[in-house]
This record gives C-alpha cells, sequence and structure tokens, in this order.
C-alpha cells in the first residue's frame, strides 16, 4: 500500500481485544502464508519485448482456499497486494463464507495497451502462477482494470495448461464462460442493500438524500445507477481524469453512456474527461467531490483517497466504502471524532466476494442459478451480517470497522480453535510419556 498511515495491521491489534482470539492466532494473521513473485515477458505489437511485473499472495487459508481479485494497475507492488489479501481474509470471514484471502496483480498500465497486448499479459500472468491457483487453491476474480473478458482468458488459458475445462479456477466470467448472474453489479448491490436497510432503520427519503459516487468503472457505475434508479439524488460522480456534479442530479444512464463513449473512442477523444459530455452544471476534481455537502459519499476507487490532510473537511453524514482502503486510519479517527458513519469495506463491498463465491458454487455443481435466486442470496448475506457487526458495534460501543474487525476475528478463531489453540494443547493432563506412545 502506498501510504505507512494505511497498514491494515493496525487495526488488527486494536479489534482482537475485543475479541474471543487468542495472542498466537493474532500473531500468525500478521504474516502472509506464500507470496509469489514473478516477471512476464510479454511480445508487444510492435515487436518489442516488455518484462511486466506480477504478484499472487495466499494470506490465510484456514476457513478455505484463497480468494481474492487480480489488479492491473501501475501502482500494484507485493506490498500492496499483500495489504489487500489480508484484508480479504478479513472480509471472507465476515461473509462466512468459506474461503480465506488472497490478491494478485500485474504492474502494468492498461490505457497503454492494445487489446491484443492486454490478452497476452493475462494469459502470461496465468501461465507463470498457473501452480499457485486451483478451484481447491487459490481462486482469483476481477478488481481495478480487470473485467469479465479477462477472466475468461484467464480461465481459457488455466484450462489449456491443465488439459481440462477448470470454469471454477476464477469468478467473475462472462456468462457464457461460466459466470454467474448478477456478479457484474455484486460490489455496488451489497452496498445497496446496506443502504436500503440503514435507509429502513433511520427513515430516509431518497429523494431528499444527495449522494456522490468517486470512481466510475464497475463499483461505481452500477453504485450510482441503482441509486439514482431507486430516487436517490446522486450530485456529483468522477473517474481518475475528474468529475461532474449537478446539483439537481445527475442524468446517471447518460452519464454511462458518455463514459462508455470515451472509453470506446479513446483514439477520437484522447484526454477527454466526463463533464466533457455531460450536460453538468460544473466541472470537479476527485478532491473536491469528497468534500461535496452531500449525505452519503461512496468511494468507489482507489485506496488513500481521505486522509489526515482533507478528513477534516468532509461534509457527508455516512460513507459507504465501495473502494478497498479509500481512508487512511488517521483519517478514520478524524470522521468517527466528527460523527460520520463510516460502513468500512471489509463488509460494505462484501457483496462481490459473496456472488464470487456463488459463481464457484454454481460451477462446482454444474448447476445455474436465476438472476433474482443471486439477488435474493445476495441479500440476505449483506443483512444476516449486517445485524451481527450492528449488533458488536452496540455490545462494545465501538465504530463500525472495529465491530466488524471483531466479528471476522470471532468467525476466524472459531475455525483455528477446532484444530487446537495454545489453551488446548498446553492443557493436556497426560504425562508426557503416555501422550507420546498413544
Ligand atoms: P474499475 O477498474 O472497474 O474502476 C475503477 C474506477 O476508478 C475507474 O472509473 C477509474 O477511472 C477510477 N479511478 C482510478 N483512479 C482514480 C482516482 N485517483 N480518482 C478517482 N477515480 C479513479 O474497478 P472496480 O472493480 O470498480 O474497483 C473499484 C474499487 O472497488 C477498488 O478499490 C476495488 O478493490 C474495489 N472492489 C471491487 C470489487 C469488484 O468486484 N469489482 C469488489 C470489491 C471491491
Amino acid at each position: 500500500m502506498s501510504n505507512a498511515d494505511n497498514n491494515p495491521l493496525s487495526r488488527l491489534d486494536k479489534a482482537a481485544t475485543y475479541a474471543n482470539i487468542d495472542a498466537e492466532t493474532v500473531e500468525r494473521l500478521k504474516y502472509a502464508k506464500s507470496s509469489l513473485d514473478v516477471s512476464l515477458p510479454v511480445r508487444m505489437d510492435n515487436g518489442e519485448l516488455k518484462i511486466f511485473k506480477g504478484y499472487r499472495v495466499h494470506y490465510n487459508s484456514v476457513r478455505g482456499p484463497t480468494k481474492g481479485g487480480i489488479r492491473f494497475h501501475p501502482s500494484v507492488s507485493l506490498e500492496e497486494v499483500t495489504n489487500l489479501a489480508f484484508w480479504m481474509t478479513i472480509k471472507c470471514a465476515i461473509m462466512g463464507i468459506p474461503f480465506g484471502g488472497g490478491k494478485g496483480g500485474v504492474s502494468v498500465d492498461t490505457k497503454k495497451l492494445s487489446k491484443m497486448e492486454l490478452e497476452r499479459v493475462s494469459r502470461s500472468y496465468i501461465k507463470h502462477i498457473a501452480d499457485f491457483i486451483g478451484p481447491d487453491i487459490d481462486i482469483p476474480a476481477p478488481d481495478m482494470y480487470t473485467n469479465p473478458m479477462i477472466m475468461g482468458w484467464m480461465m481459457d488459458e488455466y484450462s489449456s495448461i491443465k488439459r481440462q475445462h477448470c470454469p471454477a479456477v476464477i469468478t467473475g466470467k462472462p456468462i457464457p464462460l461460466g459466470g454467474s448472474r448478477g456478479r457484474d453489479e455484486a460490489t455496488a448491490r451489497g452496498v445497496y442493500y446496506v443502504i436500503k436497510q440503514m435507509e429502513k432503520e433511520e427513515n430516509w427519503q431518497p429523494e431528499k438524500i444527495r449522494v456522490a459516487v468517486q470512481g466510475f468503472g464497475n463499483a461505481g457505475q452500477h453504485m450510482a445507477d441503482l441509486l439514482h434508479q431507486d430516487g436517490y439524488k446522486v450530485v456529483a460522480v468522477s473517474d481518475s481524469k475528474g468529475g461532474v456534479l449537478q446539483e439537481s442530479g445527475l442524468d446517471i444512464p447518460a452519464v454511462i453512456a458518455a463514459k462508455n463513449k470515451i472509453r470506446n473512442d479513446q483514439a477520437a477523444y484522447g484526454k477527454a474527461q466526463l463533464c466533457d459530455f455531460v450536460d453538468a452544471s460544473a466541472c470537479i476534481t476527485n478532491e473536491q467531490l469528497l468534500e461535496l455537502d452531500v449525505d452519503i459519499l461512496i468511494p468507489a476507487a482507489m485506496e488513500d483517497q481521505i486522509t489526515k490532510h482533507n478528513a477534516d473537511n468532509v461534509k457527508a453524514n455516512y460513507i459507504f466504502e465501495a473502494a478497498n482502503g479509500p481512508i487512511t486510519i488517521e483519517a478514520d479517527e478524524i470522521l468517527h471524532r466528527k460523527g460520520i458513519l463510516v460502513v468500512p469495506d471489509i463488509f460494505a463491498n462484501g457483496g462481490g466476494v459473496t456472488v464470487s463465491y456463488f459463481e464457484w458454487v454454481q460451477n462446482r455443481s454444474g448447476l445455474y442459478w436465476g438472476l433474482e435466486k443471486v439477488r435474493k442470496k445476495l441479500q440476505a448475506t449483506m443483512i444476516r451480517e449486517y445485524h451481527n457487526i450492528t449488533k458488536l458495534m452496540k455490545k462494545h460501543a465501538t465504530d463500525m470497522r472495529t465491530a466488524a474487525y471483531i466479528h471476522a476475528l470471532n468467525r476466524h478463531a472459531e475455525a483455528v480453535t477446532a484444530l487446537g489453540t495454545h489453551d488446548y494443547f498446553a492443557a493436556t493432563t497426560l504425562p508426557r510419556g503416555v501422550a507420546e506412545s498413544v
């Protein structure tokens, strides 16, 4: 992770003081199980050979095979991937799905690759990590700048290497290649179900709730669209180049159409920004978006967006972390002091990995579910874990992130305890010689 202030392990010790977990188990959670560091030689369209760095980390597999996305971004490093893999360990425990945590990535700027170069990088990555992944070992998925088509190429490459069809090796695939209905919208829909639950509890009137969404890819677009369809006033959205603001509420389908136009025609539009194509009252920067006077702020882009430098200027009452790690630890404390409720990434965006789990189950059973079944099961999971977390929040009078960590640590500890902890082994009453002869 780029910012030392955002070392996720520092949140572990705080939560551990409230959880039913022994010190050894907490200590073990501070280290990744194993990591792979690969170099990918890729022939570019102009004949030149380029080497890209790739990584895959298995953080912890006590609760099941490791699970986590693959990120393609220039800032990808072993440290970033390890931190994201730790979060996946915590997230899978919170969501109650039988996976450990993993993550992977390639340090690459996809905007500088042709489509054929992108396919070669994707296939090369899988060729180099093929022995490290598998349906019962480690199951990748999409993350930033990777998409269903890339997951399809990766599944195809892995299946060629293994000489058998292996859809369950990777999730987030296109539906004709064994993907699950509802996986594309799952991350945002999970956040949406939590918002709907809070709307019910706090009697919100959607048309009066102003929302800003930072990041306009998979998570951000679906998020803005779901809330817009539901009558929420989405006043601002942004992507890596900047954002748009419209006080009366944006026409989100029109903004999505503009974004797709820009993406499909980069050559013609060059450095085009969202606000060049949308009938909105103002072009804004990403920094301005985070400080808008809105009710709900949804970071759905990258880590380290709200820091000690801008946290004081945040005016939203609620922040739903669709992105992983958008708030640094120091910023989190400032927001908590200001009375802003942060629904943390490790729970809020858990809809993605939950439907990835559903996809894996469907691939292994060979039976495919309808969209309504996927949505219903996702909703049930989000609401069940929302209640589990809010109960702990009240019991320990703590913020929601700490409560989510406590929940994860309790679940993780149950699995470790079933294998025997220090307390179990130290409490044996058998004399030494007898124990050895059993
Ligand atoms: P994506 O590649 O589809 O979209 C990323 C978006 O962020 C793009 O619109 C990009 O323009 C924008 N962006 C990049 N840098 C930015 C910056 N500095 N400021 C503002 N916007 C910026 O990625 P995604 O899958 O939507 O992932 C977004 C976040 O959600 C990541 O943190 C990811 O880890 C998290 N997440 C994704 C999933 C999933 O299933 N896709 C699941 C859980 C969490």
